[in-house]
């Protein structure tokens, strides 16, 4: 496949299986998990050597513009397994201090236990000086879950390069359409596919995208953790990621006009998303960011419970990246386990809402929100 096609026909061929007794356009769906080792190479699908897996991982690297990848059952599979494979005991991981509560939680409790040191990052600037002579990995988030900071991303790529340290970045709030964090120099791209590659809130899987160096270097961690999926799963990830591009693009230009509404209206405050002007690190996403994403943060001036139940199109709902129009409350779901100190570091308050937007017509999500609030 050219490397140079656009996004939205590398989301739609990148990848594809012909099969060869239909010519079929899809790719069939090997169910095997037993395989003849006689006759042909070992094949096993928690080794992700299945056609279906091949696909979708094919597919994920054209639109990540990387080499290699290794799919997991979900994105915390993911995550723990680049903490797992890259760091041991004594090592160092310089990491983002605002970022996924369950990524937060893994490096508190299980890498503390297996004595990895960590020191967390909250600006841009400081990135620098936490670096230690047994600093093995830098970690980050950007845009962040849910505040939604921008990480200047060449400058954790020079970082990494001129210290010798790999960089790993979670990229599923931005997706491969919105950024692609390689061509800054970070090595490492992380994706929980729960939310935006499979995009209609009913698949959990993980990416973990890089060269094939790094890739080779994880695999057999990967193997041992053994949080792989199987072929049929990776059928609905490959069908899911062909409409990646064009709902990222509808989500995306939604996202902004709704940010646009609550920033003009006093009957909400705090609004954040990357592409208003007066969200923190607007400048670096102009420069980094194709589009800015589908997630608006803010906080309404009235009770937020009362206003959540008030809305008729957008949906309560814990997880995100849906075709359907979301909202949360993060302090109560993915970031419940920071205590109220480590919330209110990170600007998090128990009435902060965290919209997802999906691919519904804007004006009809805006109603929602103006007869919700009263
Ligand atoms: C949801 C999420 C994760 C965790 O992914 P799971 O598939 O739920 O394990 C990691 N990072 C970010 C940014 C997320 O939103």
């Amino acid at each position: 496949m050219k490397k140079n096609l656009d996004k939205n026909t590398l989301a739609v061929h990148a990848g594809e299986y012909i099969d060869p007794i239909t010519q079929g356009v899809n790719t069939p769906i090997f169910t095997s998990t037993a395989y003849n080792y006689i006759d042909i190479d070992f094949q096993y699908p928690r080794a992700q050597n299945t056609p279906n897996h091949k696909a979708v991982i094919e597919k994920l690297c054209a639109l990540e513009k990387t080499e290699a990848g290794l799919m997991f059952g979900s994105g915390m599979g993911a995550i723990s397994c680049v903490f797992l494979s890259m760091l041991s005991p004594g090592d160092h991981l310089v990491i983002q201090s605002e970022i996924y509560g369950g990524a937060y939680y893994f490096v508190v409790s299980e890498l503390k236990r297996l004595k990895i040191d960590f020191s967390f990052v909250e600006d841009n600037a400081d990135f620098e000086s936490a670096i230690r002579p047994n600093t093995k990995l830098i970690y980050v988030e950007s845009p962040s879950n849910p505040m939604l900071n921008i990480v200047d991303l060449r400058m954790i790529g020079e970082l990494g390069k001129s210290n010798g340290i790999l960089t790993a970045i979670d990229n599923t709030f931005a997706t491969p359409i919105n950024l692609n964090p390689i061509e800054f120099g970070i090595d490492i791209m992380i994706h929980s596919g729960s939310k935006y590659i499979s995009g209609h809130s009913d698949i959990m899987c993980g990416v973990v995208l890089s060269s094939q160096k790094i890739i080779d270097s994880m695999f057999s961690t990967s193997m041992g953790l053994g949080s792989t999926i199987n072929a049929q799963t990776c059928y609905l990830i490959e069908r899911s990621l062909k409409t990646l591009a064009i709902r990222i693009e509808r989500q995306s230009q939604n996202a902004f006009e709704i940010a646009r509404f609550l920033e003009e209206s006093d009957k909400f405050k705090g609004v954040r998303y990357p592409g208003l002007k007066s969200s923190p690190g607007h400048e670096i996403a102009k420069v980094q960011m194709k589009a800015f994403g589908a997630v608006v943060t803010f906080d309404p001036t009235t009770d937020s419970d009362e206003f959540v139940k008030r809305l008729n199109l957008i949906k309560p709902a814990m997880s995100l990246g849906g075709v359907e129009s979301t909202i949360t409350s993060p302090a109560r779901t993915s970031h419940m386990k920071l205590s109220e100190d480590e919330r209110q570091k990170i600007g998090l308050s128990d009435g902060t809402l965290r919209l997802s937007v999906g691919i519904e017509n804007y004006q009809d999500l805006i109603d929602d929100l103006k007869q919700a609030i009263g």
